[in-house]
This record gives structure tokens, C-alpha cells and sequence, in this order.
């Protein structure tokens, strides 16, 4: 294994994907250094809906994501036992999308086994157009309070030992035996030698051209739709008051939620837009302006010694890349993280609870 004799990691980045990282690593035993650039973790991690989904926004065109995801989602409902909210995930299909689509998206639910049921006569308020929906199923899903899960997590990785920087702004790199030499500029200047793990998230390409990386990042599908559409108005087409997870698949296999997203600069494809287009102009009877969207972004350079799938992962130049396209992806990044350095998968469930 390449990265075996590395013996102390430089996470940058300080959300759930740096932090699962950090401490994944820490309980292997290895010297953490885990750089923030903001007081506190930031990013999107911070600013999430807390909503750990399903998988069955990926049922139907990605399988093997939606079924980890379930797996992860599991995995996450037991670590948090009651912090956790049940609330619900809707899926609705509109008169004048195809029924492929729908077949596909419920036999993949069958066969991963993440649990639905149709809703034969859903409440639904707001502008909608009841008469444009066809179908509408509901989905478990739960959510956490992300802020507090993600102060928790960081209390243990410092409890563990992690050396947390925060306020830390990367000065210059430069190649060193076994990693790379980052000056950082925290408190004081520091010269830190190690291996480094870029969990930047939507920074990963600035923070990666540092280190002489050039980052392609590729559309996923499944991006989040900001509209120009009052936030309470969207909320009122849900089904039970208090619950807010609507999703609406398209031809395209995407969906739209009523999530707050910033833009964040990165491209959707024109084809991707139009159908999202057309599934709102079929439900409301505003012309829906999309004015952002989000991307969950894949990176598109692959792990050739990861056993996970190449697209979360990428190392070249001996860095590795750490991008989650949802929350519950913290976990499977931090152990795909801990396989490609040789490192036992040390993190349990009763370590991360523990208070
Ligand atoms: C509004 C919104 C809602 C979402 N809702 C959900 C949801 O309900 N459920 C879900 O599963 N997913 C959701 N997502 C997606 C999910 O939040 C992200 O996929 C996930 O949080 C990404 O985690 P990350 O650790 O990879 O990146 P981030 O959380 O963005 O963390 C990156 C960290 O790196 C730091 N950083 C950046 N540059 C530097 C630098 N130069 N030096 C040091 N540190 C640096 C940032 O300050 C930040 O703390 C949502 C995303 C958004 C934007």
C-alpha cells in the first residue's frame, strides 16, 4: 500500500467529511491535524436541513449509491437513537411524466429495500395543480439537528486528540518525504508535515489548485432547485404540517426540494434545467424562475486502490480528495479514506455517541 507508512494526516476542512476523516483516523491511531479555515466547521454541513435521506432520491438510476445510502441511513439511525425526527420524504409524479420512470424508482426500492407507501389521498395546499399529480408516495426519512450533530462530532475528535485549528488560512505547500510541508497561518505560523486529505467541499478545487491539483467536477443529478417561490408556500404542499421533505422526480430522475441553496457557481446541464422546468410549470400555476441551484458534487477522478466506487474519492499527486454529495457520505468517505491509507476502520457507533 502507497500511503502506509503515513503517519499523520492533514484534514482540510472541517465539516462532516473531515470530521468523520479526522477521527476515523485519530481511533486508528494516527496524528491528526484537522485545518478549518472558518471559527467553527462551516460549509454545507452546517447549513443542511439535517435531512438523512433514504436513498430513494438515487432509487432508479443509481442503485448502488441509493443502496449504500439506506445502508448509511440505518447505520446513522441507530448511532442516533432518539436525537433523531421522523419526517417524511414525498414523491410525486406528475400526469404527463412517464410511467418508466416510476416503475424503475419502485421496483429499485423493492429490491434495496428502503420502505414506501402510496399516499392514495394526500392533503396538499398552496398553488398546487391537484389535478397534475398522478401519484404520491411517502418515504421515511429522518432528520437531525446537523449544528449539533456536527459540534459533537468535533468535540470528540478534540477528545480524541485531534488537533483542531480553526481560523487556519494555508499559506504555501510544498512536497515533503511521505506527504507535503503546509505552512499555515492559525494563531501563529505553523510548518506541519504529513499526508494531506482536501474535505474542503465546494472549495475542494481552489484549496486542490494549492497543491497543484486541477479539480473537474462533473453534474450530479439530483441537484437541489432554489425557486422564486415564497419558502412558506412550498411548505404548505406537504403533507402533514411540521413535515417538509418534498420531492418531486422528474423524467430526468431529478428532484426538486424546497431547500434554501445558495449558488454556488457550478454548472447544471440545459437539459437537466428544462425538465425540472417543466415538472414545476406542470404543478404550480406560477412559471417557476429557478434562480440557484446546488450541486452535490462528484468528483470525477477515480480511486484505483479504493474498493469503494471511484466517484467519491480521488488521490493524485499524493493528496486525496474527500467530497460528500450527502450528509450520511461522512461515514462511507471516512472508511474508503481509512482504506486507501491501509488504516483499520476503528469507528464505532458507541464512540461517536458517547457524551
Ligand atoms: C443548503 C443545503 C442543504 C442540504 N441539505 C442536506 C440534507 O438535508 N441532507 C443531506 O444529506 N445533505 C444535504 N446537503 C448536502 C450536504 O450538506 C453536503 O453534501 C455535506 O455537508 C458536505 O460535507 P463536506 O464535509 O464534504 O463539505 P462542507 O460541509 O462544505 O465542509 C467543508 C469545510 O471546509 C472548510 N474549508 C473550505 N475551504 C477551506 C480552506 N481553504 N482551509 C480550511 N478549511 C476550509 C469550510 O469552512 C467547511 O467547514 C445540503 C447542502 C446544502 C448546501
Amino acid at each position: 500500500m502507497r500511503y502506509s507508512k503515513a503517519d499523520r494526516l492533514i484534514v482540510i476542512g472541517a465539516g462532516i467529511t473531515g470530521l468523520m476523516t479526522a477521527i476515523n483516523a485519530r481511533l486508528s491511531g494516527l496524528d491528526v491535524y484537522l485545518l478549518e479555515k472558518g471559527k467553527m466547521p462551516s460549509g454545507s454541513s452546517a447549513r443542511i436541513a439535517g435531512v438523512l435521506h433514504s436513498g430513494a432520491r438515487f432509487a432508479g438510476w443509481d442503485d448502488e449509491l441509493a443502496k449504500v445510502c439506506f445502508e448509511e441511513w440505518k447505520w446513522w439511525v441507530s448511532v442516533l437513537g432518539k436525537e433523531e425526527k421522523k419526517i417524511g420524504g414525498y414523491f410525486l409524479k406528475t400526469k404527463t411524466e412517464s410511467d418508466q420512470y416510476l416503475e424503475s424508482w419502485l421496483s429499485s426500492l423493492k429490491n434495496i429495500g428502503i420502505p414506501f407507501t402510496e399516499v392514495e389521498n394526500p392533503y396538499i395546499g398552496g398553488d398546487i395543480k391537484k389535478e397534475n399529480i398522478d401519484r404520491f408516495y411517502f418515504v421515511p426519512e429522518i432528520q437531525i439537528n446537523a449544528r449539533k450533530l456536527l459540534n459533537k462530532l468535533l468535540e470528540l475528535a478534540i477528545n480524541l486528540g485531534v488537533n483542531y485549528l480553526p481560523s487556519s488560512v494555508i499559506q504555501e505547500v510544498e512536497r515533503a518525504d511521505g506527504g507535503y510541508r503546509i505552512s499555515v497561518r492559525n494563531k501563529d505560523t505553523l510548518k506541519l508535515e504529513g499526508f494531506p486529505v482536501i474535505s474542503s467541499g465546494i472549495d475542494i478545487p481552489e484549496v486542490a489548485k494549492i497543491f497543484g491539483i486541477n479539480v473537474t467536477s462533473k453534474v450530479y443529478q439530483g441537484s437541489h432547485i432554489l425557486l422564486n417561490t415564497d419558502l412558506t408556500d412550498l411548505l404548505e404542499f406537504v403533507h402533514k404540517p411540521g413535515t417538509y421533505d418534498l420531492l418531486i422526480p422528474s423524467d430526468l430522475g431529478t428532484f426538486i426540494t424546497p431547500t434554501l441553496v445558495p449558488y454556488n457557481g457550478l454548472t447544471v446541464s440545459e437539459e437537466e434545467l428544462a425538465g425540472l422546468s417543466q415538472v414545476l410549470k406542470n404543478l404550480f400555476e406560477i412559471e417557476p424562475e429557478v434562480i440557484g441551484y446546488m450541486i452535490a458534487g462528484r468528483i470525477s477522478i477515480s480511486s484505483p486502490d479504493s474498493t469503494l466506487k471511484g466517484d467519491y474519492l480521488a488521490y493524485t499527486q499524493d493528496t486525496i480528495l474527500a467530497w460528500s454529495n450527502n450528509y450520511a457520505c461522512g461515514k462511507r468517505l471516512a472508511y474508503a479514506i481509512a482504506d486507501i491509507l491501509g488504516i483499520k476502520k476503528a469507528l464505532t457507533a458507541a464512540s461517536l455517541i458517547s457524551d
